[in-house]
């Protein structure tokens, strides 16, 4: 009681000791998550593990990364393996983890280390950002952990415990540059990389957005805003606008061989070279009196009509810039219909390896729901 009403007082209170780099290297000697690209004991960590894993991580949670990250390793055990494999292979093996363009970028920065490095990654934090895919963050994330060097990757967990430790009334995202100082301040030269995951798993376990476990925390007797009490009120944040809401047209062409109608999407762009079901543009004006508009036709020449039915319910999908509403269309084809240009009919049984982003997943899995309706009703009558 007492600290939250210095909170709201607003009184500024200094902790009596800083917060100190050894104290949370101790906890993390003890602590620390065991994840398949860490090592133990002083060992030298792999690069290309650190690598992928890092690419992986970028707004996605470790254990939704978990399996993606053993299914690539045991499939392009090295980077050289990956720099071989072909993109569509890659981009199939990502899909479900979302934000493709980090699966493209992987791929070429694979070949591009060894093109250019012979197979190994650069040390340097300015060289390692130069290779596709890599930005400030990830630079500094490798550079510490798989070398050791002196670097400070700040996510928005590293930022959450920043902001909490000193107490920090900036707004983000303007806060991004205090909160990248204050961590950098309290790195080591030693131990950097451990030093850098110990922040991660701190903000991840124990300094959560809601409810932080102060009671465990290493650094309880010097964190400024749980001395005041409202730590849970940090990082402060300015108001952000929604991205508006847009809206289109899904079209599932099932033909009698259960084989579905599928293209791949442009090779720039939104979901660039991923696999999707036909539709029309994702639009906020998009009005749906024009759907059919665009609707694929039968024959290899597109010169007849499916018949479509709709299907009730949306599909709704919110992709980090907008979220999105699509009407699904279902249309039943002989076995004979052959796929419009530019079109492939796939076996149901092998969408498995084709690169479908979660959005075409829910897309195909809302119309086989009223497929499989529509046969039990069949039977039942
Ligand atoms: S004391 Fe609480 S708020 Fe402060 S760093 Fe630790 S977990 Fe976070």
């Amino acid at each position: 009681m007492r600290e939250t009403s210095r909170a709201r007082s607003g009184e500024r209170v200094k902790p009596e000791k800083a917060p100190e780099a050894a104290t949370l290297l101790a906890w993390y000697d003890v602590s620390a998550r065991v994840l398949p690209w860490r090592t133990r004991g002083g060992a030298k960590p792999d690069p290309y593990r650190v690598w992928l894993s890092e690419i992986m991580l970028q707004q996605t949670r470790v254990e939704t990364v978990l399996p993606y990250f053993a299914k690539f390793l045991a499939r392009w055990p090295d980077i050289e393996a990956l720099a071989n494999a072909r993109q569509e292979e890659v981009l199939s093996a990502w899909a479900g983890l979302g934000y493709y363009a980090r699966a493209r970028n992987l791929h070429v920065c694979a070949k591009a280390v060894v093109a250019e490095f012979g197979g190994h990654f650069p040390e340097d934090e300015a060289e390692l950002r130069r290779l596709p895919g890599i930005g400030a963050y990830t630079s500094a994330a490798i550079s510490a952990i798989a070398f050791g060097k002196k670097a400070t990757p700040v996510d928005g967990n590293i930022e959450r415990v920043m902001s909490r430790l000193s107490a920090v009334e900036e707004k983000l995202p303007a806060a991004r540059k205090t909160l990248a100082r204050l961590a950098a301040e309290m790195t080591p030269a030693h131990r950097a990389g451990d030093f850098a995951q110990a922040l991660m798993d701190l903000g991840a376990t124990i300094c959560t957005p809601k409810k932080p476990a102060c009671a465990i925390c290493p650094w309880l007797d010097s964190c400024a805003a749980r001395i005041r009490g409202d730590q849970e009120t940090f990082p402060r944040k300015a108001q952000k606008a929604e991205g508006k809401l847009r809206k289109g047209a899904a079209f599932v062409v099932l033909r009698e061989d259960n084989r579905i109608l599928l293209r791949t999407r442009p090779s720039a762009g939104l979901l660039a070279s991923m696999t999707e079901v036909p539709g029309s543009q994702w639009s906020a004006e998009y009005k749906e009196k024009d759907a059919l508009k665009f609707a694929p036709r039968s024959g290899a020449k597109g010169e007849g009509q499916f018949a479509w039915r709709k299907l009730p319910g949306l599909v709704r999908h919110v992709f980090t810039h907008f979220p999105l509403e699509l009407t699904v269309y279902a249309a039943a084809a002989p076995k004979q219909t052959r796929a419009p240009e530019d079109m492939r009919f796939v076996p149901l049984g092998a969408l498995d390896s084709e690169a479908l982003p979660s959005v075409m997943r829910k897309v195909i899995a809302h119309a086989l729901e009223f497929t499989d309706q529509r046969k039990q009703k069949r039977r039942r009558k």
